[in-house]
């Protein structure tokens, strides 16, 4: 059967591409990379070569120093442009000069004054998942991989860090160029890049952080621990095959929690804490280097085999860095959140399995967390099935089989009936991972440290306000599970005397304030907008900030507010953050 992946005008029947060195100029000013790339393919090409591209503006295309026909031949709002290659006579490699467009989706730049420091601009890219084609014309499909080499260009005073090894730099007359090559074969989507004023900070012999200056300090202080982490890692997925492992810190309106690019995590500064109590975050995207980057989902339809796999084996180094009754505690915290995603979308909806529907393009549009814990919950139960001892070696036997390759959820189930059939008599494996919803007959978490929140929540309900001595001491995923078990309404004088003894304004953590704000929202807490407002404007992180504005469009008091507030804190966003925003406002009629 042809491989078909429904993100991509990819067709791998007329060649893959291998190697692409890139020569890219970084022009602040303009808001464009100036790029000049040679791709080299795994075979000759005789014919046709089609690859994604998204508002690319090609000045030549070149085979043996002639030009090449090409056209841009089909288009999509979703996927981009087609561009045709044509006349290919059994050569392996060509030549693309070209620029990218200022609104080129992966790419964020930023003004000076939206960074920490306030005095250099930055830049930095997200390709996942299909924006990479925004980048540079590539066939942009998680089953196709390559190396590469890259010389960056920037303007003298600032860094540049790729998720690649560094391999030198050259100071220029007014300008800096950073050299890098990625010697191990990676999805597009991993191709990462950031532009900055950026500081390093050593942490151990191969892990290190980039950061502004002004935040390198409290970032290498909150992440010292990651060669323990990669320690742990590696003994639960095998050797860590991409090198250093270094971090990147990007300003605030990095949309994600975490971008597992390859050697460079690129993170969120909400993950700064002072406490490291948010480093289950960094277990989560250094998982990534073996679920995902090492071994890859094939399309994203598969997706929770990048991130059911991570979720995982986050719990697993977690459960050995923190010990059990914390994993216990996340586990019944995230199966609460996952429930109620299912709910919301629909315990019927095709998008609730964890094989995704077929024909869909808009890969960000369907990413919720329930390939992470559904998929999670599922690899659980194949360990009950079969024991920890044989699961363990059969996750080992499973990495080192497929390092390097991606694989569709139909390859890992043939892996895993061959490796461990008992699965398949004790798992109801089809309802995992093809029907809606989540199977009932699951071993379900339980808790002490819940049990403990759960407790305070009946006595709130009953009418029993919790005590500063109760809640003192929680850890903070206990508070979380407090917040997110608050009931949807409350009286405005509870929330103002729930926030003081849990001491939220102290903690200066996003992940409780937004749960907070929803229900404050909710309750209609109305002098609460001035400082809802200045969240919205201050973190960018998509998981804090859309459960906010899906908050404030449900309720009938602030559904006014909502578009004239987006419009003020539209430009502190990433364009992925605006557009989903915008579906919400869409979707709620604003
Ligand atoms: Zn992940």
């Amino acid at each position: 059967m042809a491989f078909k992946d429904s993100a991509s005008y990819t067709d791998l029947s007329q060649g893959r591409i291998r190697h692409i060195d890139f020569r890219i100029g970084v022009n602040f000013a303009t808001r464009t990379l100036e790029i000049e790339a040679t791709y080299r393919l795994q075979e000759p090409v005789r014919g046709s070569l089609y690859l994604d591209s998204y508002k690319i503006d090609l000045t030549h295309a070149r085979v043996n120093g002639q030009d090449l026909e090409c056209e841009f031949d089909a288009s999509d709002d979703v996927l981009g442009e087609r561009l045709h290659l044509k006349g290919f006579e059994g050569e392996s490699t060509f030549t693309l000069t070209f620029r990218t467009s200022p609104e080129a989706r992966a790419l964020q730049w930023l003004n000076a004054s939206q960074t920490a420091g306030g005095n250099y601009p930055f830049l930095f890219s997200q390709c996942q998942a299909i924006h990479a084609r925004s980048v540079f014309p590539c066939q942009d499909t998680p089953s196709v991989r390559f190396t590469y080499s890259a010389e960056v260009t920037v303007p003298q005073g600032l860094v540049a860090a790729m998720a690649a090894e560094k391999t030198g730099v050259e100071e220029g007359s007014g300008q800096t160029i950073f050299r890098f090559q990625m010697p191990q074969p990676i999805p597009s989507y991993l191709f990462a890049l950031g532009v900055g004023n950026l500081a390093f900070r050593e942490l151990g012999p191969r892990t290190g952080v980039y950061a502004e200056p002004e935040t390198v300090d409290a970032a290498a202080w909150e992440f010292a621990e990651n060669e323990t982490k990669i320690v742990e890692a590696e003994k639960l997925l095998g050797p860590y095959l991409w090198g250093r492992y270094d971090l990147l810190i990007l300003p605030p309106s990095f949309p994600y929690g975490g971008m597992e690019n390859p050697r460079l995590t690129f993170l969120t500064p909400t993950a700064i804490l002072g406490t490291r109590g948010h480093t289950s975050l960094i277990t989560h995207e250094l998982a990534h280097a073996w679920t995902g980057n090492l071994v890859t989902n094939a399309t994203w339809q598969d997706f929770w085999l990048n991130e059911g796999w991570t979720t995982y084996a986050e719990t697993r180094i977690t459960e050995v860095l923190e010990g059990k009754e914390v994993s216990d505690l996340h586990a019944v915290y995230d199966e609460k959140r996952v429930l109620a995603v299912i709910e919301r979308i629909g315990v019927d909806s095709p998008h609730t399995a964890l094989k995704l529907p077929a024909g869909e393009k808009d890969a960000d549009s369907f990413t919720t967390i329930i390939p992470y814990y559904k998929g999670c919950f599922f690899l659980q139960e194949c360990e009950y099935a079969v024991g920890r001892e044989r699961f363990d070696a059969f996750i080992q036997k499973y990495m080192a089989r497929f390092q390097f390759q991606s694989l569709t959820t139909e390859a890992f189930l043939d892996f895993l009936k061959a490796e461990l059939p008992e699965v398949f008599e004790k798992v109801n494996v089809h309802k995992w991972i093809y029907e809606p919803g989540m199977p009932e007959e699951r071993q379900k978490h339980t808790s002490r440290l819940y049990d403990e929140v759960k407790q305070v929540l009946d006595g709130y309900e009953q009418g029993i306000k919790p005590t500063r001595e109760q809640v003192q001491g929680w850890h903070r995923y206990q508070i979380l599970s407090f917040l997110q078990g608050l009931p949807r309404k409350l009286p405005v004088e509870d929330l103002a005397y729930l926030e003081d003894i849990l001491e939220l304004e102290k903690r200066n953590d996003a992940a409780l304030f937004h749960l907070f704000y929803a229900t404050a929202i909710a309750s209609g807490y109305e002098s609460i907008l001035p400082r809802v407002e200045q969240f919205m404007g201050t973190i960018g992180r998509m998981l804090y900030v859309l459960p906010v504005v899906r908050a404030l469009t449900e309720a009938e008091w602030s559904r006014g507010y909502v578009r004239p507030l987006f419009e003020r804190v539209r430009d502190r966003h990433h364009q992925i953050t605006v557009n989903a925003i915008e579906g919400f406002l869409k979707k709620a009629g604003l």
